[in-house]
């Protein structure tokens, strides 16, 4: 604890201030406090955010000011959210082809140039100013707290990192970084089989108090462990990100690793969404920082219980807007209250990415997530890989275990060929394994044939949220 409140009060604040110039912890504490405020109080702040960000979008973004002022929007006009909904969304393909003007002609400093993967579809670009950096970075921080995961405690890290070779200036800054944070690194990509006994090594010596990592990644590590009746070191707590996290794998990782999970949901676009607290009730959305709507694909709000798009409105990224941004996942409609007393509102599940749909010669639209949906129920398949390289062609890639039976592969054959029809040859493929994308995800539905304006189709676009 004495380790945690100096690293807390003296080492973080002298890096974050000094070294960084950042406002973060400042940021923290405004967030702590207002975490606590009622449902009420928070709704009432987040508007007024949410009204001086289209103002200010309004004024100062050419982008923002031409397609609003074509549709007759003032922000004049804008004395609730319901009104907020006549607003336009703004796709991803949007932010790519204006991108510059999109970008406020008032800010001083310079913005922050960041990206999105893109896997096998194009990368993002966007930018950000200092202030919103420092912001996201504060609800990070208190999300990850909310796991027991706060400053100065010791992490071990689970994480995708990158794959090209990082100048060395960067190489250090990130060392200095990390060794302040008290965190252990371990590149996710590096995770396979052969290595699972030198990362298990790795971590029970570190004995970390946190584990951060990637969903994908700690559920293949504790399958692995479970799998040859390795037990390793139990931290206090488990917390996941980059993916979604299904209810089994939550139930094997808590198992191996005897404590709780807790499920972060981030993007690239905006750092921490949402968070669940000790309650696992869902998750609490950053809701000072950030405004997040379910809509239909008419662009309607999506009745509670159902799954629908999630769009996100970041409230203080002054430097470039994202107004009602559709960032191509899924999640259940619904905002509930806690039993913790946050006034923070629950998102109750997130569905994750929406995968890319299967179009049949015949007009079918089998959605992506029929696949995992079925998957699930044949444990020999260890992993799967679902591609479609033209229309009448269906390649399933699996890593199977040895106890894989031929009748069950005749019956997940069967039942495919039921759901896409006749005319969709289909290909069974064992591999001894399935690559990730470049940011350490796996991909599980894949079809290269060119959407059309179908709206049901959801984006054709395969960019990542990390
Ligand atoms: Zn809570």
């Amino acid at each position: 604890m004495l380790i945690q409140a100096i690293y807390r009060h003296a080492v973080l604040p002298a890096y974050e201030s000094l070294y960084q110039r950042r406002h973060t912890l400042r940021y923290l504490r405004q967030l702590d406090r207002s975490q606590w405020l009622s449902a009420a109080e928070i709704q009432t702040q987040q508007f007024a955010s949410l009204k001086r960000i289209v103002e200010h979008a309004e004024r100062h973004c050419p982008y923002f000011q031409r397609s609003w002022s074509a549709l007759g929007l003032s922000s004049a006009d804008l004395r609730n959210l319901d009104d907020f909904r006549r607003w336009p969304l703004t796709e991803k393909k949007q932010i790519r082809e204006n991108r510059l003007e999109m970008r406020a002609t008032d800010i001083q400093r310079p913005l922050l140039a960041k990206s999105t993967g893109g896997s096998t579809g194009t990368p993002l670009q966007f930018d950000l100013d200092m202030g919103s950096h420092e912001r996201r970075w504060a609800a990070m921080l208190r999300g990850y707290g909310w796991a027991g995961g706060t400053p100065g405690t010791k992490q071990f890290h689970l994480w995708g990192a990158p794959l090209e070779a990082q100048p060395l200036k960067r190489r250090l800054k990130d060392r200095i970084f990390n060794l302040v944070q008290r965190r252990r690194m371990v590149n996710s990509f590096h995770l396979s089989d052969e290595t699972v006994p030198d990362i298990l090594r790795e971590l029970n010596r570190y004995r970390p108090d946190v584990i951060v990592a990637y969903t994908g990644a700690i559920f293949q590590f504790a399958r692995s462990l479970a799998e040859r009746n390795l037990h390793p070191f139990s931290p206090k707590s488990i917390i996941v990100g980059a993916e979604k996290l299904h209810g089994f794998q939550r139930e094997l990782i808590e198992s191996v690793f005897r404590c709780r999970v807790f499920e972060t949901y981030g993007s690239r676009e905006f750092m921490l969404i949402g968070a669940e607290c000790s309650e696992h009730r869902g998750l609490h959305v950053t809701s000072e920082q950030l405004l997040v709507e379910i809509l239909n694909d008419d662009g309607q709000p999506t009745p509670a219980g159902q799954a629908g798009n999630v769009v996100i409105t970041d409230l203080f990224n002054y430097g470039m807007p994202f107004i009602r941004y559709v960032n191509g996942d899924q999640a259940l409609a619904g905002f509930d209250q806690c039993t913790c007393g946050r006034g923070l509102p629950l998102l109750r599940e997130v569905r994750g990415r929406r995968l890319d749909a299967i179009r049949t010669p015949d007009g079918k639209l089998v959605p992506g997530e029929f696949f995992p949906h079925l998957f699930k129920d044949f444990p020999a398949v260890r992993q799967f890989q679902v591609v479609q390289p033209a229309q009448d062609r269906l390649e399933l890639r699996v890593v199977l275990l040895p106890d894989m039976k031929d009748s069950d592969r005749s019956r997940i054959l069967k039942i495919i060929s039921e759901t896409v029809g006749q005319h969709v040859q289909l290909a069974w493929q064992p591999v001894q394994d399935i690559p990730l994308t470049r940011t350490g995800k796996h991909m599980v539905v894949v079809s290269h044939v060119p959407a059309t304006s179908d709206p049901a189709s959801g984006t054709a676009d395969k960019s990542e949220t990390t």
